[in-house]
């Protein structure tokens, strides 16, 4: 399905998007932040909203919200305040949540997200601080109970502007800005375990008319792919309703991800019910011009920019170079065996196959992978020398990750120096030439895919040390000779 759900209908799809923010305590008080704590151990007086407790803002919530903001170009606010956002819920111990309002910490910027037809930039609306709510806790047909560690955790809301007009491009959106935040180390992205919670605004409405439809806002979506799929069934469900000439409701609707359908939930509120005001207890957030260039001078080249210039610059494919850049860790360390000399490309395919797939296999990060750059470089460079074959240096490589040796000390301890002697490799194809007789006859007669075969039997009989193209010349030279006597 694209935006245009049919010719006559066209979607519109905004996304407001809370990311939590990585910082050791909360965000008004010095709880600190666990999710793995056990209930309600990490409280205090001021995130249970206990009268005569004052908040203090946690300036490194402010710091984390800046960078993300400064990456995606945001006019940042020099002066913003915080307001209190008034309402009821369980989940809520104050009766109202700490936000920005009227004046947020920043506006604008835009997304720069990776479509199937090129790069794009998704505007921005805004980008502000608040405090996150308890979590209710529903077990079965038990009580609700409710977990107050996660209140006040700090988050940062980013409302991006109605300009999506598929369930494909929200997806990518999100994609990119959960990306980005892992990047950026202000959050760890992970929206199952809602670090990353979406609602996603969406309307639709006559293709050639000139105001967009009545939107209705969806909640629980806890994927991507959720996002996605209540999108799908959105944009369909308002379709129908307008083509029966009905009128889409301004709505709260919840997604069942079981059932795939989106149901009502509330009436969507005005602002005014909310009856915001100035948070009386915290002054305004300042910041000063020096303060916002020492956070911009700290961010890295986004993971975007990286990739353009892997390819541009560095000759790597697209396919790899987006492997390397969904994370950071990844990027680093491929950028690390780059600076030890060895070919980007040749470093790329490595770090994409071989170190990915032992990484893989072991479990963990980046971070603790065993073989250093510096030793796989030493590998790679082997390889570079026409030292070793390919086929050898993947099990040299297997050997770094179980040892603190280097390469060259493992090829010679297990024997694995490229084979290269002319008399010894003849051997090898004659031997096994001779013993595949009937092959070689069928290969005589037009079977010329045999030769592969050929080829990886004497691989094998080298112990994976001959050079694939030249045992591959040898044996067609041997086959195709004997075929002319
Ligand atoms: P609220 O908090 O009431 O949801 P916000 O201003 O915070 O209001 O969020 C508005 C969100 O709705 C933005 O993400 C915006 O892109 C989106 N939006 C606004 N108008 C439309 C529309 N006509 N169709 C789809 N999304 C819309
Ligand atoms: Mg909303
Ligand atoms: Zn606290």
């Amino acid at each position: 399905m694209n935006g245009r759900v049919d010719d006559s209908f066209t979607a519109v799809i905004g996304l407001e998007v809370h990311v939590q923010l990585q910082t050791r305590s909360k965000i008004f008080c010095a709880c600190e932040l666990d999710p793995h704590a056990a209930p309600n151990t990490r409280v205090c007086p001021v995130c249970l909203g206990q009268p005569g407790t004052l908040p203090v803002l946690n300036r490194q919530a402010v710091r984390l919200a800046l960078r993300l903001a400064l990456a995606c170009g945001c006019e940042i606010a020099p002066l913003s305040s915080f307001a209190r956002k008034n309402y009821f819920y369980p989940d809520l111990p104050k009766g109202y949540q700490i936000t920005q309002y009227a004046f947020p910490l920043a506006r604008g910027g835009a997304l720069e997200v990776d479509t199937p037809g090129g790069t794009r930039r998704f505007p921005l609306e805004r980008m502000h601080l608040e405090e996150d709510a308890a979590r209710l806790v529903h077990e079965g047909k038990g009580p609700v109970r409710i977990d107050f560690n996660r209140c006040g955790t700090p988050l940062v809301e980013v409302v991006g502007a109605p300009a999506l007009h598929t369930p494909e491009e929200a997806a990518a959106y999100l994609r990119a800005l959960r990306r980005l935040v892992r990047w950026l180390g202000v959050s760890d992205g992970n929206m199952e375990e809602g670090s990353l919670r979406c609602d996603a605004n969406v309307s639709v409405a006559p293709t050639l008319a000139d105001r967009p439809g009545r939107r209705v806002e969806l909640k629980n979506l806890n994927s991507i792919s959720g996002v996605r799929a209540a999108l799908h069934h959105e944009i369909a469900r308002q379709t129908e309703v307008l083509r029966r000439g009905g009128r889409v409701e301004f709505e709260t609707r919840s997604f069942d991800a079981a059932a795939g359908v989106t149901r009502p939930m509330r009436s969507k509120e005005e602002a005014s019910d909310y009856r915001y005001f100035p948070e009386p207890d915290l002054p305004v957030v300042e910041l000063s011009p020096s303060e916002l260039e020492d956070i911009g001078a700290l961010l890295p080249e986004l993971p975007l920019d990286l990739h353009r210039r892997l390819v541009r610059q560095w000759g790597i494919s697209a396919e790899e170079a987006e492997v390397l850049v969904e994370e950071r860790a990844l990027a680093e360390y491929f950028q690390a065996v780059v600076a030890e000399g060895i070919d980007p490309p040749l470093a790329a395919h490595w770090v994409v196959g071989e170190v990915l797939h032992l990484r893989k296999e072991r479990g963990g990060s980046m971070e603790s992978f065993p073989v250093e750059p510096r030793r796989i470089a030493g590998l790679l460079r082997m390889l570079e020398r026409r030292e070793i074959s390919t086929a050898a240096a993947k099990k040299v490589l297997v050997h770094m990750a179980a040892t603190a040796d280097e390469a060259s000390s493992l090829v010679r301890r297990m024997g694995l120096q490229l084979l290269d002697d002319e008399g010894e490799l003849e051997h090898l194809v004659d031997a096994v030439l001779l013993e595949n007789e009937g092959l070689v006859e069928k290969y005589r007669k037009g079977k010329g895919g045999l030769a592969g075969y050929f080829v990886g039997q004497v691989m094998q009989a080298s112990g994976g040390r001959a050079d694939p193209q030249r045992v591959e010349a040898m044996v067609r030279r041997r086959l195709d000779e004997g075929g002319r006597q």
